[in-house]
């Protein structure tokens, strides 16, 4: 069974492996090498070019590095979160209610609200698991974070709380996402244990390339039916061509989808547009010294650094990473900032993030030896009010589009490696089920439970 992945980010690189696995025969184009789990070396460095942390929650794309041999370069961080106000750090160990008594970001009518939005978000348990959402989850989502927040809690609450969550979680901001994804967040901070890996995240992806053939520089500009269960795929770039295929997942951001298919239901095409995503972009700087000692994750109020969402401190992803002596950070730049800079040259995206660090960290700027520039247009999916009824409906009517085609990708849910290795698996094995092939009629039992 020849099948086409389109896209080679983790979604298509996951249904690959689980396909080739299974006796398939999956061949993977990449447009770019512009994954959003991604690792650069720089010299010495290793660098996370978007992806950079592992929940604890992440079950599947656990399980796959275990299967490829990465177990022991999984690394607990110390989930030290700090936000700075006027200069000064305050500083919470995720999940520690300790810390939280004597967090002095929050005044304790704060704290006594966040206490109360915890407790709503528990009392509402299975209504905001966002991937099955019931009419009650429908309900939550039928106002943004921010409306939700300004009426029944503070502006406090949303831009010390609310506002990190979304910049960090979501590369976006309480004004795009919707009450009941923010509720989503909130059960989670009492038990967030979170992994990183030493090796550099994109050695997940290293290490299913290594396995699969990939085409790389390979952009699909169409697919189409040419049969009752056979399909042409029109690639460009490196290997152009057309490629006969009995099967095709398309691995790549909904918004792409209608591009590479003629004659989509006018209905989906438009559903599939309207998956939001913000832009997001990294800049990466090494530094002569190692930085002074802050937190695993930084954050900062809006309203007094413009242009970063979240520093992450690399020395806390594990050893070897980088060399003896030296410094590394990542900023995450905001949604606006990322929109502004993404197709300017990288000086501008640079200047501004060393300025926003110089206003927190005096002098930081001096210490910085290179600098790396990341962009993803598609960065982050948003979840605005009515999207997860939009894309409940997608991905009903992609099921039905076609037995030989499966989706996969986080736009189909949420922004998270898990959802990409999940729904990538899911993708396989719905192609497989397909099958007439002794082989893939009767797939090795997958060792990822189907649970969201
Ligand atoms: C800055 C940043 C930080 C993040 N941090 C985390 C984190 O800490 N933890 C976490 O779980 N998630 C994180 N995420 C989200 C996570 O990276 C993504 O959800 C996940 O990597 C998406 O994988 P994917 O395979 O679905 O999509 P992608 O990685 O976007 O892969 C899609 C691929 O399709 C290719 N493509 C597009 N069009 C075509 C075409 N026509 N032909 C061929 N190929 C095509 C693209 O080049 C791309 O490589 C972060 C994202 C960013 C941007």
């Amino acid at each position: 069974m020849r099948v086409a992945v389109v896209g080679g980010g983790i979604a298509g690189l996951a249904a690959g492996y689980r396909l080739q696995r299974s006796g398939a025969a999956p061949v993977i184009f990449e447009k770019g090498e512009g994954d959003r789990t991604g690792s650069q070396r720089v010299g010495g460095f290793i660098i996370d070019k978007g992806a950079y942390t592992i929940p604890e929650t992440h079950s599947a794309f656990l399980s796959l590095i275990r299967e490829l041999g990465l177990s022991d370069q999984l690394r607990e961080t110390p989930g030290t979160s700090s936000t700075f106000v006027n200069g000064e750090e305050h500083r919470i160990k995720i999940g520690s209610p300790a810390d939280f008594l004597r967090y002095k970001l929050l005044s304790f009518g704060n704290k006594t609200d966040l206490v109360r939005l915890y407790l709503h978000a528990r009392t509402l348990g299975a209504h905001l698991n966002l991937h099955r959402p019931t009419p009650k989850t429908l309900e939550l989502e039928r106002e943004t974070a921010r409306d939700f927040l300004l009426r029944d809690y503070s502006e406090e609450i949303l831009e010390k709380i609310a506002y990190p969550i979304f910049a960090d979680l979501f590369l976006g901001v309480p004004e795009e996402n919707s009450r009941a994804a923010f509720l989503a967040t909130l059960p989670n901070l009492a038990r967030f244990r979170i992994y990183t890996l030493a090796c550099g995240m994109g050695m997940v992806t290293g290490k299913l390339r290594d396995r699969l053939e990939v085409k790389d520089h390979t952009p699909v500009l169409g697919v189409r039916k040419t049969g009752a269960a056979s399909y042409r795929v029109e690639t460009g770039g490196k290997y152009a061509g057309s490629w006969d295929v009995d099967k095709v997942v398309f691995a790549v951001p909904p918004p792409l989808v209608p591009g590479l298919v003629e004659g989509l239901p006018e209905p989906l095409a438009r559903t599939l547009d309207e998956v939001r995503y913000s832009p997001s972009m990294v800049v990466a700087l090494g530094q002569r010294r190692p930085f002074v000692e802050h937190s695993f994750i930084n954050t900062f109020l809006r309203s007094q650094v413009p242009a970063i969402a979240t520093v992450i401190q690399d020395q806390h992803k594990g050893e070897g990473r980088i060399p003896e002596g030296k410094g590394l950070a990542a900023a995450v730049l905001t949604r606006d900032a990322s929109a502004r800079w993404m197709d300017r040259p990288d000086a501008g995206a640079v200047e501004a993030v060393l300025r926003d660090m110089d206003s927190v960290w005096s002098g930081l700027s001096s210490e910085v030896t290179f600098s790396r520039v990341y962009r993803w247009p598609f960065g982050g999916v948003q979840l605005p009010p009515g999207t997860l009824a939009r894309q409940l409906r997608m991905r009903e009517q992609l099921d039905a589009l076609d037995p030989n085609w499966a989706f996969a990708g986080d736009g189909l849910y949420r922004a998270s490696m898990e959802v990409s290795v999940r729904t990538g698996l899911r993708a396989a094995e719905r192609v497989l089920a397909g099958a007439e092939t002794p082989e893939a009629s009767a797939p090795a039992a997958s060792p990822h439970p189907r649970r969201w």
